[in-house]
């Protein structure tokens, strides 16, 4: 037997974050507790101090699970479309490399560049390509 002592994987400011990551965890086969969630509804700030909703598992398994949360949250990102830099939402794409395209099959006659979309966070200013 390994060492199934409860170690932390996660922390989280709200307890419906910790509930996702504890259901992810169990989905995947593994034995997820939830720490300190009930603390942190009827006291804030108690809760801070405790630094957050916190995700144990068995110390021989937090490896993986420290892996597959890892994994959840680059899922995540790239479904919503959020700035890498800040995690803003507010982004815009900008379409550069069609542009370029465009204008070297009119002067050489072929397209040079391909058709990836270049995004822009309007908050932070971070521009990051696909
Ligand atoms: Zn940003």
């Amino acid at each position: 037997m390994g060492d199934r002592s409860p170690v932390e994987v996660a922390t989280f400011l709200h307890p419906f974050e910790a509930d996702l990551a504890q259901a992810r965890l169990e989905a995947e086969g593994f034995v997820a507790v939830v720490a300190d969630a009930r603390t942190a509804l009827p006291f804030p700030l108690h809760f801070l101090a405790l630094g957050g909703v916190r995700v144990l598992v068995p110390a021989e398994d937090a490896p993986e699970a420290r892996a597959l949360l890892a994994q959840v949250k680059r899922e995540r990102q790239a479904e919503a479309r959020v700035c890498p830099a800040c995690g803003s939402p507010r982004i815009a794409a900008r379409r550069l490399f069609v542009r370029l395209a465009w204008v070297t099959l009119a002067t050489i006659g072929f397209p040079v560049g391909r058709a990836r979309a270049q995004w822009r966070c309007r908050d932070c200013g971070h521009a990051w390509r696909d």
